[in-house]
């Protein structure tokens, strides 16, 4: 067996599943993504990812029982305390879907299971933009827009499993129409996926011909395109809008961006903090400090995260 003390975390994304090996430091040992295609038929789907558990684990002359804390994180609500999916619409469906069963049948122990974007603000918070920081939320921004909140050095879930669902949190009444059923949330306005679609709508005749998705976008942007860029200046004000808001009820500081989008520092992040003011409570706004950076940790933040969170670090 290997001395060093390691840990796993595993990210089930939309389209690939992270699985990796963690030191008890952050590093990654050793790291394999495998499509999350067919996830809907669960117990085939745990048995993949844990082949592959057993697999890395082999490589670093472990067992899975080795480890000293296996998590898991979903795009979507979690049940950590009884290990239940209770809403990933896009892979699991709406059902409850008792994930925790399912991995401890096949591997004999349990697993912990978070939601990624906790996991990711996790992440940030022990070994990234939010080290030394006890109160901070970190929002992912890609396809849709995930965050993660943590208060006195836990992350906050609150006993509907729900705290810091800003992406469907809405932000326009009566709004774009949401996958979530409703209407009017942030995600719709500012997410990967909604400037895509607001382009689509606004100037299809300049998309003809490029490559169809969000990028293009921000390229026709930094190539000076006024529509584009008009767009994505409304989309940031609508994402520092709901931003502010979150602030005004968590009443945090600092703010970490992370996603893909977020490597459009100029025009997704820089100009957020004077967005945030505007719309802030003046009672914060106009006096405090507040710290708007960009995560450090890349697309593996949630893999690390969940190899890190259990349900002693979470408020629930
Ligand atoms: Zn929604």
């Amino acid at each position: 067996m290997n001395n060093s003390i390691c840990r796993a975390g595993i990210d089930i994304g939309g389209t690939k599943t992270n699985i990796g090996i963690i030191s008890e430091d952050g590093r990654i040992l050793s790291s394999r993504a495998i499509p999350s295609e067919g996830a809907s038929d669960t117990p085939a789907f745990v048995d993949r990812i844990c082949s592959v558990l057993e697999d890395l684990s082999a490589q670093q002359n472990m067992q899975v029982q080795d480890l000293t804390h296996i998590g898991v994180g979903i795009p979507g609500t979690a049940d950590t305390e009884h290990g239940v999916v209770e809403y990933s619409c896009n892979l699991f469906g709406f059902g409850h879907v008792p994930l925790g069963d399912f991995f401890e049948k096949r591997i004999g122990r349990k697993i912990t299971l978070v939601q990624d974007s906790w996991a990711a603000a996790w992440a940030e918070h022990l070994f990234g933009a939010g080290r030394n920081v006890k109160d901070m939320m970190c929002l992912t921004l890609g396809t849709g827009i995930g965050c993660g909140v943590v208060l006195g050095n836990k992350v906050y879930g609150g006993p509907m499993h729900t705290a810091g669902e800003i992406g469907h949190t809405p932000i326009v009444w009566q709004g774009r129409q949401c996958s979530c059923g409703r209407r009017g949330c942030l995600e719709t306005y500012a997410s990967g996926t909604a400037i895509w679609k607001q382009a689509t709508e606004r100037f299809p005749e300049k998309l003809i011909g490029k490559p169809q998705h969000t990028q293009t976008v921000f390229e026709m942007a930094y190539a000076g395109d006024t529509d584009a860029l008009s767009l994505i200046s409304e989309c940031v004000e609508k994402l520092g809008y709901g931003i502010a808001v979150a602030i005004d009820l968590f009443a945090v500081n600092t703010v970490v961006i992370s996603g893909g989008l977020s490597a459009h520092q100029k025009l997704m992040v820089e100009p957020l903090e004077g967005i945030i003011r505007q719309y802030g409570y003046p009672s914060w706004s106009n006096s405090r400090e507040i710290n708007v950076c960009v995560a450090v940790l890349g697309p593996d933040a949630p893999m690390v995260g969940a190899a890190f969170l259990d349900l002693s670090l979470m408020a629930l």
